[in-house]
């Protein structure tokens, strides 16, 4: 995994030393030797991790990390303290002002390379998700309540552990942060509640265990139900080719007892937000939230989109009092072609017609396609008169060309209808502005079709029946002809 560190230590050697052993692992090294100039280098060039030295003159770690932290640019970055001080309150003090993981000096590699992997690991999972994040929020969907990961929340941990101790420890520890702990008794319990259950986080000790640790954590790897469930272990000091395997063999991170609650508690959280944001996007939320506001059979927007997009557009125009129109087009005796030609045909006409509407449009006009052979143009900043020109020249360009369709020779006439109205932006709603549209459709049905009729949304709504004040249709336009097939 390739990715962009940023290193930040007032000692030259301390810098050097922690370049050269990233570079032998292909990581991409930037390089700070003060606080002021990281801040910099992390805004200008958005590391995939941080590790920073506490100790530095003028503006120390601690400072560091709580700007970084604080502006909006920076603070999705991963932080790692880097301490020679070895003690608690330096770890509590990280912790405080929005640290994700400490390492003890003199570096151990083991515990660069695991950490910097969980850490990278949460980022890309984090970014994405906030790539998405942004996608909904361009596409108007952002009242979902889905749109947010809780970073924060509470977990499901699943604890395996033979010695009192660690239960005790980790079962305390995990429940006062919120979190749920359940326990296994050993290797055959874990492995059957790890696959019925939901667990954030499985935690292993290797402690005093009479079962191999490693044996468990493969057999968690290969069991399709487990296999990208986070697991940590706890392992005894000095056991480095152990937990070298470990690793190698999936494990996500490590601790070393006796284990401190703080590194309990942060690298526990380091999993858990993980697992949360890639939980949400193996749901796959953007595909939901694009196919929430999109047709999937002519790739235009739909009926929900559309909502979201006049709620937009009429706040922005209310200010400045402009107009918006709205185009209600239906397509003419459209059963018909269904019954005679068959549905498929039906839906290519569906197709090249959502084509023509939009190839009239302007850039900043909406289509959508409001349900069945139903659509929807949106007109910002057009008055009846220009969307009444914009409706007359989209139902000549679907009449003049035959729309083709694979199973007929030469294609199909076909012509629609339209209703036009419209509202002075503030005034009314959509469900107005399309109660207006519809019935000015209506009139364009009764009157013989393949024609636009208009409604002017300041008069009140014409009883069924009523004529609806409207343009005379195009007197070149000849109606709508009941369909001949072929
Ligand atoms: P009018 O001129 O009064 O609009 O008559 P019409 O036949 O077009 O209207 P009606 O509402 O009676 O029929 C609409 C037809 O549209 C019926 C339905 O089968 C067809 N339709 C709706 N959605 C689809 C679709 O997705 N694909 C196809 N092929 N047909 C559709
Ligand atoms: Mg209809
Ligand atoms: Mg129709």
């Amino acid at each position: 995994m390739s990715a962009r560190v940023l290193v930040v230590d007032d000692t030259p050697v301390n810098v050097k030393l922690l370049e050269a052993k990233l570079l032998v692992e292909y990581y991409e090294v930037l390089t700070a030797s003060d606080g002021p100039s990281a801040l910099v280098i992390a805004e200008d060039h958005i590391p995939d991790i941080i590790l920073l030295d506490v100790m530095m003159p003028g503006m120390d770690g601690y400072e560091v990390c709580s700007h970084l932290k604080s502006n909006p640019v920076t603070a999705h970055i991963p932080v790692v303290m880097v301490t020679a001080l070895n003690e608690v309150r330096d770890r509590v003090r990280g912790l405080e002002v929005g640290a994700d993981d400490f390492l003890t000096k003199p570096v151990n590699d083991v515990a660069l390379f695991a950490r910097i992997r969980s850490l990278v690991r949460l980022k890309r999972a984090s970014d994405e998700w906030r790539a998405r994040e942004a996608t909904a929020i361009e596409l108007g969907v952002t009242d979902s309540a889905q749109n947010t990961v809780d970073q924060n929340a509470p977990g499901s941990v699943l604890v395996v552990a033979e010695g009192m101790y660690d239960r005790d420890l980790v079962t305390e520890t995990l429940s006062l942060q919120g979190h749920k702990v359940e326990l296994a008794e050993d290797d055959e319990q874990a492995l059957s509640m790890a696959n019925a259950g939901d667990y954030d986080l499985v935690l292993v000790s290797d402690g005093n265990r009479t079962q191999d640790v490693l044996r468990l954590c493969s057999q968690l790897r290969s069991e399709p139900a487990t296999r990208h469930r986070p697991i940590l272990i706890m392992v005894p000091d000095n056991e480095d080719d152990r937990l070298a395997k470990a690793l190698e063999l999936g494990v996500n991170d490590y601790l070393v007892r006796p284990v401190e609650r703080d590194e309990l508690i942060s690298r526990s959280r380091t999993q858990i937000r993980r697992r949360r944001y890639e939980e949400r996007l193996r749901d796959n939320y953007t595909f939901s939230v694009n196919a929430a506001v999109t047709d999937s059979l002519t790739g235009m927007y739909n009926r929900r989109y559309l909502e979201s997009h006049f709620a937009r557009i009429s706040t922005r125009l209310a200010e400045v009092g402009k107009p918006i129109s709205a185009l209600m087009l239906d397509i003419d005796h459209f059963k018909k072609v269904n019954d005679t030609h068959g549905h498929e045909a039906g839906d290519e006409i569906l197709q090249e017609i959502a084509k023509r509407i939009q190839s009239n449009m302007r850039g900043f006009d909406t289509a959508v396609r409001l349900g069945g052979e139903e659509f929807v143009v949106l007109l910002p900043d057009s008055s009846l008169a220009a969307g009444a020109a914009a409706a007359e020249r989209l139902c000549l360009s679907i009449s003049k060309d035959k729309i083709p369709v694979s199973s007929i020779d030469g294609g199909l006439d076909i012509t629609v209808s339209i209703g036009v109205a419209c509202i002075l932006a503030g005034e009314s709603d959509l469900d107005n502005l399309l109660r207006y549209a519809d019935a000015a459709l209506y009139e364009a049905k009764n009157t013989g079709r393949n024609r636009v009729m208009t409604a002017a949304g300041s008069l009140p709504l014409p009883e069924a029946g009523e004529a609806v004040q409207g343009a005379l249709p195009s007197p070149e336009r000849p109606p709508s002809p009941e369909l001949a097939a072929g």
